[in-house]
């Protein structure tokens, strides 16, 4: 176990949790020092669900809470550290679930001395809103009802109205103030507009079912991080900076961002396309990186290429996609995005992806879960594929909380099941993320073996895998890239910085050494990231999810894609072999 000595010989406790009854409104701050504190992130959020929360209780309910951590390396200059992870138990999964989310309420919670706030116990339905305010001196909840009702920008600029520039925001909309499954939480970016999403697995609803409307960090104080050897941080620092900025992968980002995604992916056909039907998308390079950057460098006004989400970060893989006028339009736009609200639908029109984004970000949904919830409406006959003006009006009534737009905002499974679609692109209820599983055999072994559902952040094998149509290997490589995926959100660094550090930790051990005086080995960190995962699958366990839970629907085995042949022939065995930590 590492050295925690030098921890216990400071004056300042280090690792702060901030406990907050969200019904008497009383808080108390409590010290830790175990390795989890130390690296917070999902090591932590996923620690504290698994200790605190129990398995097979109602995610909406008073026994769920939710925990907000930020990493072994918030509150200093080194680049892309300030990532917040948001834990607790899903609605839309049912299972375990970290999302998180760049911005700024990392860094704040850093500025306040806060390793971890959790947010315990709910009021009844139909209780007052409220606000959490943290600060220097104070922790309490204060009238919320005035952001009732209001979209997540204008509940931005309210914000920022009542309590000022440069907090750390974490809100919700319409759909989450409503319980929808599929709303995330909107946390503030630099320039204090709430658009930085820790949008899956329906953790909106879980804040709503505490009537908490709005969490604001005060910009009113500043701990400043004590280092163990200042002069060997600074070198760290520099050198992940250097890093960052050799590695192709992670330097490409900075020019084009994620939306590079979408010709790599459409060469690959795995571009999901139709309602996952499709691995390619005719005319797909309209909605590509470079016609993306080439609008946004012609319009200018606002339109900003290379922007980042958080401070320092030398990637800024973010952007600002202007309107025809240069005036913001939304911001981000990530590949994600573009393929589930773009490609999925068929559409080709980088203007209505925008504003799909932005009516999205405002109603406050998971682009991912809508967009795939989205794809099976069309299926279902409620809008043609290709359709951009039937696409804008469908999400437009999961902002007006229409009965369909409620479904939508539901996610994509209970989409599927009320229109009776067949085809849904979904594991454990959630939507699958940007990658057509039958064309690349290694993502849809992460997403079969993932405890939060389908996603593809922490075992993202598509740029390393041989023949991607094959299952040969692909167990393993998963496995590999859960570690290599999980690192990053164990110890809440922004997920880009992986590829600067796949085949060598070190440089970000390093930094903790030099901060903490701590000894972590790369053996020692990922068994963390091992023992997370375990635990996060025995919650799930618990919680009574089971191996059948872990497949696509039958149609993915069924029928072959259209550009390969090829179907999901991966076994539950291999599934489980996958989960085995
Ligand atoms: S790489 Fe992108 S997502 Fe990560 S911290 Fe930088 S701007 Fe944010």
């Amino acid at each position: 176990m590492p050295n925690l000595n030098w921890l216990y010989s400071r004056s300042a406790i280090v690792f702060v949790t901030l406990r907050i009854n969200t019904v008497s409104g009383e808080s108390r701050k409590e010290s830790n020092d175990s390795l989890e504190y130390l690296l917070g992130g999902r090591s932590l959020t996923s620690h504290l669900v698994s200790q605190e929360v129990p398995a097979d209780c109602d995610p909406l309910g008073r026994n769920n809470k939710l925990f907000f951590t930020n990493g072994a390396l918030a509150g200093t200059m080194v680049s892309s550290s300030n990532r917040l992870s948001i834990g607790g138990k899903s609605p839309l999964t049912g299972g375990i679930k970290e999302s998180n989310a760049g911005g700024m309420v990392g860094q704040r919670m850093a500025q306040q001395g806060l390793r971890c706030i959790v947010l315990e116990d709910a009021p009844p339905p139909g209780s007052p809103w409220k606000i959490v305010v943290i600060g220097e001196n104070k922790v309490e909840l204060v009238d919320g009802e005035f952001l009732a009702g209001k979209g997540v920008y204008e509940k931005s600029s309210l914000l920022v109205e009542k309590f000022g520039p440069k907090t750390g925001c974490v809100t919700i909309g319409p759909a989450g103030e409503n319980l929808l499954f599929a709303s995330g939480l909107a946390c503030t970016d630099p320039h204090d507009v709430c658009s930085r999403y820790a949008g899956r697995g329906g953790l909106g609803a879980v804040f709503a079912s505490k009537r908490i409307i709005a969490m604001v960090i005060l910009n009113d104080h500043n701990v400043e991080p004590e280092f163990a050897d200042a002069e060997a941080f600074k070198a760290g620092t520099r050198n992940i900076v250097k890093l960052l900025k050799e590695n192709p992968v992670s330097s490409k980002f900075t020019k084009y961002g994620t939306a590079a995604m979408v010709d790599i992916c459409q060469a690959l056909n795995v571009l999901p396309t139709r309602n996952f039907t499709q691995g390619t998308m005719e005319d797909a390079e309209r909605i590509n990186a470079q016609t993306m950057y080439d609008i946004i460098k012609e319009r200018g006004g606002e339109g900003r290429t290379q922007h980042a989400c958080q401070s320092p970060c030398a990637i800024r893989c973010s952007n600002v996609y202007p309107d025809k006028e240069g005036d913001l339009l939304c911001s981000p736009i990530e590949y994600e995005t573009m393929a589930l609200m773009g490609s999925n639908l068929c559409l080709k029109n980088m203007d209505t992806i925008a504003e799909l984004n932005k009516i999205a970000n405002d109603a406050g949904v998971d682009t991912l879960e809508v967009g795939a919830a989205m794809g099976v409406a069309m299926e279902a006959g409620l809008a043609e594929f290709g359709d951009d003006e039937a696409c804008i009006n469908l999400i437009k009534e999961v902002y007006n909380l229409t009965p369909i737009g409620r479904i939508l905002g539901s996610g994509c499974k209970i989409t599927a099941r009320v229109l009776g679609v067949q085809h849904a692109p979904h594991i454990l209820g959630q939507g699958l993320p940007a990658y057509e599983p039958r064309g690349t055999k290694g993502m849809a072994m992460t997403y079969l073996s993932n405890p939060m559902g389908a996603d593809h952040t922490f075992g993202f094998t598509l740029r390393d895998e041989d023949v991607p149509t094959s299952k040969e290997g692909k167990v393993e490589l998963s496995k590999k890239f859960q570690v290599i995926g999980s690192r990053m959100d164990a110890m809440g660094t922004c997920n880009f910085v992986r590829y600067a550090v796949r085949h060598d930790m070190t440089p970000l051990l390093a930094l903790i050494k030099a901060r903490y005086d701590v000894d972590v080995s790369v053996e020692e960190f990922d068994d963390v990231v091992k023992k997370t995962l375990r635990i996060e699958h025995q919650f799930n366990t618990d919680a009574g999810i089971t191996l059948a839970d872990h497949r696509f629907t039958e149609s993915f085995y069924r029928d072959a894609q259209p550009e390969t042949g090829e179907k999901i022939d991966i076994t539950d065995e291999e599934v489980a072999q996958a989960m085995e930590w």
